[in-house]
């Protein structure tokens, strides 16, 4: 696994919790001893897995290369950031490895996200015969896997998607991002997007929103998004006439968003900047990015655990045509308690929601149930023995068959 972070940290726990089926184990990350100081809580925690632990600059392919040699690992999961998918899948190619990853490929000095990048390495991997699992998170990830539930299970054509999002949870802090800042913000002030009658529609950031009712949470003002998964799940859906991303965002955290926007410090450009040298010797010309200076002085999502209370409900609401001839609609989702999450893992509830599917696409490539070479989005796969596991490692998730769908 490359990454320390609160995705990885959930995702090694789950994987300890997994022993009989992952054998062997390396975490690999820029920084050994955040890999060193996972393994000591895991151990902490009562679990015996035997954990290696390296450095690796995953920007850097031949390192990675150097490391994949070394541990020979049958499969590697990304979780460093988008930044480092297409390194990553290079040296996998390179050393025999298959991959799995819960973001899709971004370049560092653009805010923009497409799967092209990734899918232009079907070929190689095919020709290898190395498996590649992308984006096996939540969302996307398990909504993925929803949308190809549904499809097998209960709908002959799946016409109107809408994917929702809410976090409900309070972490006490002012402003604080719940993964990556430096990624969050990025995808949050980014145009939205949606796939409507055979073509994409943009909006302005945040332009379109409304009241949705989650369960066991209530109303939720959720802004139509941009998502990843959107672009795969309408590929491999031709029938969706319409699909779409809600997220929920409190009007505090959007105050906060509006600021840093106007100020500057979302911006991804290299600024110069005269710093004071640390022996006091005299000043140097530095160039910073503002974006990456800002998720140095932001709180650490790792560390929002603690006192962070309340839930998240994410799933997908669906219209189509059922195996009956008949329209109906389908609503499947997971709640995730933060305070349940830290309590198992020590990290809060979106690192957890990430963090888990990773493990369990891990497990579906090693028992041989997601083994299929080339390159592939989750829903993909057969959904059926994830979905099993969902409710078996922590997510379980719930149906409501024929309800309003207010979409
Ligand atoms: P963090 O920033 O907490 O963790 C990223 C980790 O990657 C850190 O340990 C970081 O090292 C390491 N890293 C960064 N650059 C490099 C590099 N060049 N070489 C080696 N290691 C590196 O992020 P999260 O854990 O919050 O997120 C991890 C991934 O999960 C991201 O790609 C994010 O987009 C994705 N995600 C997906 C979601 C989904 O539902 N599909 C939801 C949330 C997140 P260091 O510790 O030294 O900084």
């Amino acid at each position: 696994m490359i990454g320390a972070g609160g995705v990885a940290t959930v995702a090694a726990f789950k994987i300890a919790q997994n022993a009989d089926v992952f054998t062997e184990f390396m975490i690999a990350s820029r920084r050994k001893a955040k890999c060193d100081k996972i393994v000591e809580d895991i151990h902490k925690a009562g679990y015996k897995l035997d954990i290696k632990t390296a450095q690796v600059d995953a920007d850097d392919v031949e390192q990675l290369k150097a490391l994949f040699n070394d541990y020979k690992p049958e499969l590697v999961i990304n979780l460093a950031l988008p930044y480092q998918d297409l390194t990553i899948m290079d040296a996998c190619l390179a050393c025999g490895c298959n991959y799995l990853d819960t973001a899709n490929y971004e370049p560092k000095d653009e805010a923009h996200f497409e799967y092209s990048w990734q899918w232009a390495y079907r070929e190689r991997f095919e020709k290898a015969g190395l498996t590649a699992i992308l984006g096996c998170g939540f969302d996307p990830g398990v909504t993925s896997i929803y949308t190809a539930y549904a499809a097998k299970h209960h709908f002959k054509e799946i016409q109107y998607l809408d994917i929702v999002d809410c976090n409900a949870g309070d972490h006490h802090k002012a402003f604080a991002t719940n993964f990556n800042p430096e990624i969050n913000i990025r995808e949050i002030t980014q145009k939205g997007l949606y796939w409507e009658d055979g073509k994409w529609v943009e909006t302005e950031p945040l332009e379109i929103h409304k009241d949705l009712t989650y369960p066991e949470i209530g109303p939720k003002d959720s802004y139509l998004l941009h998502h990843e998964e959107i672009e795969s799940l309408v590929i491999n859906y031709p029938t969706i006439k319409r699909a779409r991303f809600w997220m929920t965002f409190g009007q505090q955290y959007l105050k906060h968003l509006e600021v840093i926007q106007n100020i500057g410090m979302s911006r991804i450009d290299e600024v110069e900047y005269e710093a004071p040298l640390a022996d006091g010797s005299g000043v140097a010309r530095v160039k910073i990015v503002p974006l990456q200076f800002l998720k140095a002085v932001l709180p650490n999502p790792q560390d929002l655990g603690e006192n962070y209370e309340g839930q998240t409900s994410i799933g997908c609401r669906i219209r189509g045509i059922g195996n009956d001839g008949k329209e109906h609609t389908y609503y499947v989702y997971n709640n995730c308690s933060h305070r349940a999450a830290y309590e198992e893992t020590g990290m809060q509830g979106v690192s957890y929601t990430t963090g888990v599917p990773a493990m369990i696409g891990a497990m579906m490539f090693c028992k041989g149930l997601w083994n299929t070479p080339g390159v592939h989005n989750v829903e993909e796969f057969d959904p059926d023995p994830f979905m099993e596991q969902l409710n078996k490692q922590g997510l379980p998730w719930h149906e409501i068959h024929d309800g309003d769908l207010e979409l």
